[in-house]
């Protein structure tokens, strides 16, 4: 159904792109047929690397009139295959378009290229004072892949996702035409919100070729407390004790000793508490040095003399900080060092309903006999769950696994979440969101993307 690339077709795309920003054949790494899970598999006929907005609309011009598929690739740290090629055609790799264009102090706007990694906007803004919220563990996505996602992470329960703090976008269209949607203003009731449907659209709609991002003043203390509790079911029932109290946390972690024991071995390095079972792990920041410790004050004594924690440990040594953070960012990793292969669950659900999904899945374990290590977002109902393949053979795993997630996000649906909370849908999440969804909302989403994209080229195959 699409058009093979060719010689002709590499011949134009040479005619305006230099060749060593071309690769086909075995100058294509194994790296741009999967993401980090590596569980979705695609090789691509042709990676281009662009420079510019201008060569993108190219391409897609070109693409369009002869039906090319074309796959976005940031960093290629996505869990759901969405940055896949499951059609071949071309990869476009953004990572070269990585610089920052503007920093617009009396706006409180930073503009950068789609390549520029998570990590390189902290390091950019911080020294003059400035915060950008969102953070996803994978410092080293590209700010793209982080719209593209609308990626989530820890400080969410405070500051909100990345959406929140995306101003405008610059995008290119299937068609190849270029736009831009929003402007550095703070409010935006002029008609449908265009930005904010592409923002969390996996690459299916636009390609984003530039980013307006918000700012605001850096918090000037940031203290996190370490809360013990016999059981995580113990720990997780008194979060939302903890977030109506007026103590406002910036993140609320959950995670237990056999996680921790994980992170441990990947990193070879002791976490700082030996003795407990399970941890919540509370930020708390600020303008303000009192007012932070004021708050750090009123959620210690809570958990300590009402919610019934074991003890309260302040994380405000370096070492402890970065014994406690280093832990906290190598989960993923780790679990995924302990086992052959496996594959995750993402689901969000009403905060209360935490602890007892989580206790649902203990059930899971014993029914199929398979281990489901967790921890997660506890703050915002978010659960990262991973199900191993350890010594299962192949098809047995491949039969636990459609059941178990199955069941969960059967569950997930009945305590009111939904199947992604922040990793999207991308191919793995497909069939689970539609069955959740159903055809109503799935006829308007298909119908979006045929406004947008009609012949159908910006990664088939993926959410609708
Ligand atoms: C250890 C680890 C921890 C993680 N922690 C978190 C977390 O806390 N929160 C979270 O939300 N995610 C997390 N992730 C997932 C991942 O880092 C995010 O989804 C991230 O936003 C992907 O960015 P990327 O640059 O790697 O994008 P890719 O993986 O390359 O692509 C992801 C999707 O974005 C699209 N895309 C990329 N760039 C563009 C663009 N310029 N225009 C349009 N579409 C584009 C791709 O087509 C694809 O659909 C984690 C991943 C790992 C490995």
């Amino acid at each position: 159904m699409y058009h093979k690339i060719n010689n002709q077709d590499l011949q134009y795309f040479k005619s305006f792109l230099p060749e060593e920003r071309i690769l086909t054949g075995t100058a294509i790494s194994e790296d741009y047929s999967k993401d980090e899970m590596g569980t979705i598999v695609a090789h691509p006929e042709v990676v281009i690397k662009v420079l510019s907005t201008e060569e993108i609309a190219a391409i897609f011009k070109y693409a369009s009139e002869k039906l090319i598929p074309i796959t976005v690739r940031g960093s290629g740290t996505g869990l759901v295959g969405a940055c896949v090629p499951l059609y071949g055609g071309i990869v476009l790799d953004t990572t070269l378009m990585n610089r920052i264009l503007e920093l617009d102090e009396e706006n409180l706007v930073l503009v950068v290229e789609p390549g520029v990694l998570l990590m390189d906007i902290y390091s950019f803004v911080e020294p003059k004072g400035y915060f950008y919220a969102p953070d996803p563990g994978e410092k080293s996505a590209t700010i793209g892949g982080n719209i593209a996602t609308n990626a989530g992470g820890m400080r969410a329960v405070k500051y909100g996702v990345t959406r929140d703090w995306v101003r405008a976008i610059e995008v290119v269209l299937p068609s190849g035409e270029i736009t831009q949607l929003g402007r550095k203003v703070v409010k935006d009731t002029t008609g449908y919100s265009l930005k904010n449907l592409i923002i969390g659209s996996e690459g299916t709609l636009a390609v984003i070729t530039k980013a307006y991002l918000k700012l605001s003043p850096l918090p000037s203390k940031t203290v996190s407390l370490l809360v013990p509790f016999k059981t995580l079911e113990q720990g997780i029932d008194q979060v939302p004790h903890i977030l109506q109290s007026r103590s406002d946390p910036t993140a609320v972690e959950f995670f237990g000793r056999e996680t921790i024991g994980f992170a441990e071995m990947f990193l070879g390095k002791k976490f700082p508490d030996p003795h407990n079972q399970a941890y919540i792990l509370l930020t708390f920041d600020g303008q303000d040095d009192k007012d932070v410790k004021a708050k750090v004050e009123r959620a210690a004594d809570l958990c300590l003399n009402e919610l019934g924690a074991e003890d309260v440990l302040i994380v405000d040594t370096e070492e402890r900080k970065d014994l406690v953070w280093k832990a906290r960012g190598a989960f993923l990793e780790a679990i995924k060092a302990s086992t052959t292969q496996m594959d995750e669950c993402d689901v969000v659900v009403p905060r209360a309903k935490v602890s007892e999904f989580v206790k649902f899945t203990y059930d899971l374990t014993k029914k199929y006999q398979v281990r489901i290590p967790s921890f997660g977002h506890a703050g915002d109902g978010n659960l990262h769950l991973y199900i191993c393949k350890d010594d299962m053979a192949d098809d047995q795993f491949a039969d636990v696994l459609e059941k178990v997630f199955a069941e969960m996000y059967n569950q997930a649906d009945q305590m009111g979440g939904l199947i992604s909370g922040e990793h999207g849908i991308g191919f793995a999440k497909k069939k689970y969101m539609q069955h959740l969804l159903g055809p109503t909302q799935m006829a308007l989403m298909q119908g979006i993307k045929k406004v947008f994209d009609p012949n159908n080229i910006l990664n088939p195959g993926k959410i609708v």
